[in-house]
Parts: structure tokens; C-alpha cells; sequence
């Protein structure tokens, strides 16, 4: 992108996305009396990834473009595997992201409307309770070429069927014993119409309902219904529900029918609208790797910075507003693509630096003796917070006799383009004097010890001295007036671009080496000051954020991301 594109007013540029032309289509035919509702559906069974922000900018954004309204609705028809505590983290990190939903529904207020229309569906030999086992379910199917064959309970009469369904949802069913399908079409070539299993027994606790139910409703059987419920007048999903439309528009058929509205068939009828996934390189984006991520201890949490869900990626340091951004430029289309993690990162590091105040911290230290500064002296200094953003300030930052600088920052025998530390020549450190390299000191191993310099006291930033050519700036901080701390590096959290397409198990291809730990880092005082959600520069280095597992006596920071983008150069290697 030129600079050109990245500053034209969004609102200049943007063609409207497939989805936004589908809306205006029917708003322009009047449908559902110029009325716009969509809604955010999550499972309460995991953590929201950077897949999901991609939908709930969908759902959310045509909301409000429309001036519409866009509801969460919790789609918690499998107590199994749901629970509250990702309830509120779903809510938190929506809530994060920017986005304000007008209603809390949960497909569980449902339970027993949804039961009502199953017991019609029965009635109107529409369903019938099979008692095979799954396999045998499956096996019946047929291919999508080879129609399936009909269960042998497919016609057993209303009144058994009833029974039956009924007994489903007692405390002695059994889990897998029997199952409610919607009696269709064992030949159609969408295979969602051979007879798809609606309500199943599951004796788990509901996080809501309790054991108030003992069998529930299926996907198929409670989404589409649920959007007709609430009004939703434009259900957004993902485009592996394409396949599930017709049999959405069916059950919707059904219920129109069965609530008497069947005659009105443009009104209050959701249409659902499919666009394709967001898929990161480097990464796994499905739940259940996830959770095999977690429970496993493969990484350190569902929060750990490596993660691609919204609370690792807020731990780590990214902003939502760098994540609305990338799903923003990556756009909404009808084909799956493999979105490059580069352009994610760098849309963090173009809204970082506007955002992020500037320290300075030494990740890998050396010692730097200033030998002809007085021992004991202290000078403050000025230090800008952000050159991107006047209104941020400035802090002071404390120089003395005893420096920390990087390790890299040092040549005892340095080339010619070497333009940081080495004897004889000068550097500047940043926000105070320039200063001549006079030598080091090395243990019997050969490693460096400490370096000594003599500082120019006419080179101070803003006086005359200061203004010869110096070509390296370096970072520094006063020993005595640092706080050691400890800084995590990532790197990318599996080894291969694509570890969904991979025929090995994906936890072969983790990376080994996705974190690193410094220990002994050293940071101004300033900084350590700064609190999980403060956005950092620690410069020349890269963005920054504290981790809650720091505390006063040794903070922890994460690397967000670095200043370039050093990793692809690494792989064009
Ligand atoms: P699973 O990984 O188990 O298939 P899910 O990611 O589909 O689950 P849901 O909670 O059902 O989880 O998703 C809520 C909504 O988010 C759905 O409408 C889904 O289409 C959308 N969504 C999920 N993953 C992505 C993704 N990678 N890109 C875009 N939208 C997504
Ligand atoms: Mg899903």
C-alpha cells in the first residue's frame, strides 16, 4: 500500500463488500420494511480467535452501516462442551474489539420452543426417532452420487414416535441410544437432506438450564429457527454453511408452516448469507486444536501471546483497532484463502506507532562505563514519548557514569559499515551525549566484560556540540536506575505456512522455538512503571507490552512484534 492509499479517508476508497450489495439489494426492495438485524452466534465452548473478529466485524459492521441493530446469541445446544467462563470472555473480548451487541439471547431460551415445533414436526410425520447406532446412521447415508437407504424406524407411527422422543429427554436415556431425524429425503443430492439427526440425548448439565433437558436440539435444527425467533433479518456465516442452506430455508419452511405464517413468504424470513473464513499462516484457527493446545500444555494458556485468539493476541500487545484494520484490508470474498500472518503483523506495527509511548530497554546487556563522567553525577533527560503524536508528552530518563547497552551494539573488531560501538569512533546515545569508544574489558574466555567511552559534555541533545554527524544512535540505561526484568520473544507457533492442509498431527509441527525468554533484561524506571494494556516501543527493538505475570520487583514484557518485518527477510534467505 502507498502512503497515498494508507491516508484517502476510508470512507472514499471502500467499495461496498458482496455482502454489504446483498444488504442494499434488499433494502432497496423494501424487504422486511427497510429493517436491518444480524447477530453474532459463538458456542460458548472455546475463546474467540482473530477468525471470529473477522465475523463479528461482518455482523456488526453491516449493523451498523444500516443502522440496524446486531445481537449476540450464544448457540449452547451442546452442554457437553460449553461452560460460563467462555460466556464472559466472549462478551469481554467483543466488548474489546469495539463492537456493542443490543440484546444478550441464548439458543437455550429456545429449549422449548424448539421442543414444541419438534413434537409438531412429529406430528406431521416429519421426524421420527431412529434407534440405530451412529455408525449405522452414517453407513446409511449413501455417497453424494448413491442415495442413502432408509433407516428401518423411518416409518414408525406418530404415536411411537412421540413416546419415544419424549422417553429421549428423561434421566435414564441413554446418550447415543436414539435420535429424533427430520424425516426428508434419502436421495437428495444435498446430503443434509438424507433425514439429518435434529435432537440428540446429552445427560450433561446444561451451564444454563441445568437438567431441566435431557436431549437437544441439533445445529441445523436450532440456528436458523433461532434467527427466525429474534427477527434477524440477515444471517452472516461462514461459507461452509453453504451446503446447510437449503436445509436452513426447509426448517424455516416448516415453521412458518407450523406457526401459520406460511401464505406471507417475504416476511420475517432470515437470509443467510455466506463469506469466506479467515485462515492465518503459521497457525491453526479451529477449536479443537485449540483445546488440544491447551489441555495438552502445549502452550501456557488460551491467553498465551502465541495464540491466534483475541486474549493472546490482546496479551501480546496487539490493539483491536490493528486487528479491525487487517480484517478490514484482507476484505470479505466467496473463497477460502490462507491470509499472510506479515499483513496482520503489519497492520499492529502502522497502528502501534502511533500509539505506543517509546523506552528504552536492554534485552541482552553489556556494561558501558562513561569514565570521564563524575562518579555519583545523575543528569535527567528529556525523553519524547511518541515523535507520531504531539499530545503524548514527554518523560525524563536518568544518565550516569554507569551504562547498559546492547551486546549486538559492540565490535571490538568492527567492519567498516559497522556504525554502532567499536574503539575510536563515536556514537550518540539517544536523548543524551555522543560519545568515543576508548575500549573493553574481557573475562578469560575471551567475552566481554565491560566498555569504556568518554563522553563530548558539549553534545548534550540541543546544544551546539550536538550537531556534528554521528551515524549510530544507540539505546542505553543507567545501572543504577533500571529495573531488571524479564522479556518473552515470539516467533511464529508452528513451523509450516499451512499445518491445517498437513497429513502429520499437528503437534509435530509446532515449532519448538516459538518463545524465547530473556531473563536478564534491563528496563528505565519509566517503563516499569507501565501496566498490561500500556502500548510500548522499547526502541530499536520493537513494540512491548507488560504481561500480568510481572511484578514490581521484575516485570515481565512481551514482544508484540518487531520494527521491521526481519522474518521475511530471514526466509528469502
Ligand atoms: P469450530 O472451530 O468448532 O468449527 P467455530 O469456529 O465455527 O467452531 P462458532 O462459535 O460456532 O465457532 O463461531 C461463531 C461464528 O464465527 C460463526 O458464525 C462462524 O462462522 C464464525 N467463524 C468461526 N471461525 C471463523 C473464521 N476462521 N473466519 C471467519 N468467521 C469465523
Ligand atoms: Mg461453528
Amino acid at each position: 500500500m502507498s502512503k497515498e492509499e494508507l491516508e484517502t479517508p476510508k470512507e472514499e476508497k471502500k467499495s461496498l463488500s458482496f455482502v454489504e450489495q446483498l444488504v442494499e439489494e434488499d433494502l432497496a426492495e423494501g424487504k422486511n420494511g427497510g429493517r436491518i438485524q444480524t447477530r453474532f452466534p459463538p458456542e460458548p465452548n472455546g475463546y474467540l480467535h482473530i477468525g471470529h473478529a473477522k465475523a463479528i466485524c461482518m455482523d456488526f459492521g453491516v449493523a451498523e452501516k444500516y443502522h440496524g441493530v446486531c445481537n449476540l446469541r450464544f448457540d449452547d445446544t451442546n452442554p457437553s462442551k460449553e461452560n460460563n467462563e467462555y460466556v464472559e470472555n466472549i462478551l469481554h473480548d467483543i466488548q474489546w474489539l469495539g463492537f456493542k451487541w443490543g440484546h444478550i439471547y441464548y439458543a437455550s431460551d429456545y429449549f422449548q420452543k424448539l421442543w414444541d415445533f419438534a413434537i409438531w414436526m412429529i406430528e406431521n410425520g416429519h421426524a421420527y426417532v431412529d434407534e440405530q447406532t451412529a455408525e449405522q446412521i452414517a453407513e446409511q447415508k449413501g455417497t453424494p452420487t448413491t442415495p442413502g437407504t432408509p433407516s428401518p424406524y423411518r416409518d414408525r407411527p406418530v404415536e411411537e414416535n412421540l413416546r419415544l422422543f419424549r422417553q429421549m429427554n428423561t434421566p435414564e436415556a441413554v446418550e447415543g441410544s436414539m435420535v429424533l431425524r427430520a424425516k426428508l429425503d434419502m436421495a437428495n443430492d444435498n446430503m443434509h437432506f438424507r433425514d439429518p439427526i435434529i435432537y440428540r440425548i446429552i445427560q450433561t448439565p446444561h451451564h444454563r438450564t441445568g437438567t431441566k433437558w435431557h436431549c437437544y436440539p441439533m445445529y441445523d435444527f436450532a440456528h436458523g429457527q433461532s434467527d427466525y425467533f429474534e427477527g434477524v433479518t440477515h444471517s452472516i456465516c461462514t461459507l461452509e454453511f453453504v451446503p446447510h442452506r437449503p436445509l436452513y430455508n426447509k426448517f424455516i419452511d416448516f415453521l412458518k408452516e407450523y406457526d401459520g405464517t406460511a401464505d406471507n413468504l417475504n416476511d420475517n424470513r432470515p437470509r443467510q448469507i455466506e463469506f469466506n473464513r479467515l485462515n492465518l499462516t503459521y497457525t491453526v484457527m479451529s477449536k479443537r486444536k485449540l483445546h488440544t493446545l491447551v489441555d495438552e500444555h502445549l502452550v501456557r494458556g488460551w491467553d498465551d501471546p502465541r495464540m491466534p485468539t483475541l486474549c493472546g493476541m490482546r496479551r501480546r500487545g496487539y490493539s483491536p483497532e490493528s486487528i479491525r484494520n487487517f480484517i478490514d484490508s484482507i476484505g470479505y470474498t466467496k473463497f477460502d484463502a490462507l491470509n499472510d500472518m506479515a499483513l496482520l503483523e503489519a497492520a499492529v506495527r502502522e497502528d502501534l506507532n502511533k500509539k505506543a509511548t517509546r523506552v528504552s530497554a536492554v534485552l541482552d546487556p553489556v556494561k558501558l562505563v562513561i569514565t570521564n563522567y563524575p562518579e555519583g553525577q545523575t543528569e535527567e533527560m528529556e525523553a519524547i514519548n511518541n515523535p507520531e503524536d504531539e499530545t503524548a508528552g514527554s518523560h525524563k530518563i536518568t544518565f550516569s557514569r554507569n551504562l547498559w547497552i546492547e551486546r549486538a551494539d559492540f565490535m571490538e573488531d568492527a567492519p567498516k559499515k559497522f556504525f554502532r560501538m567499536t574503539p575510536g569512533k563515536e556514537v550518540r546515545l539517544k536523548n543524551a551525549y555522543i560519545v568515543k569508544c576508548t575500549g573493553c574489558t574481557k573475562d578469560a574466555d575471551g567475552k566481554i566484560t565491560e566498555i569504556q567511552a568518554e563522553y563530548d559534555p558539549t553534545s548534550k541533545s540541543g546544544m551546539e556540540g550536538a550537531n556534528r554527524k554521528v551515524k549510530g544512535t544507540l539505546h542505553w540505561v543507567s545501572c543504577d536506575h533500571c529495573v531488571k526484568s524479564e522479556v518473552r520473544v515470539y516467533d511464529r507457533l508452528f513451523n509450516v505456512e499451512n499445518p491445517s492442509a498437513d497429513e502429520r498431527d499437528f503437534r509435530e509441527l509446532l515449532n519448538p522455538d516459538s518463545m524465547k525468554v530473556y531473563d536478564n533484561c534491563y528496563v528505565e524506571n519509566f517503563a516499569a512503571t507501565k501496566k498490561p494494556g500500556e502500548y510500548l516501543q522499547f526502541q530499536r527493538i520493537g513494540y512491548f507490552m507488560a504481561d500480568p505475570d510481572g511484578t514490581a520487583e521484575k516485570p515481565v514484557f512481551n514482544k508484540t512484534v518487531g520494527l521491521k518485518d526481519t522474518w521475511a527477510k530471514q526466509q528469502k534467505k
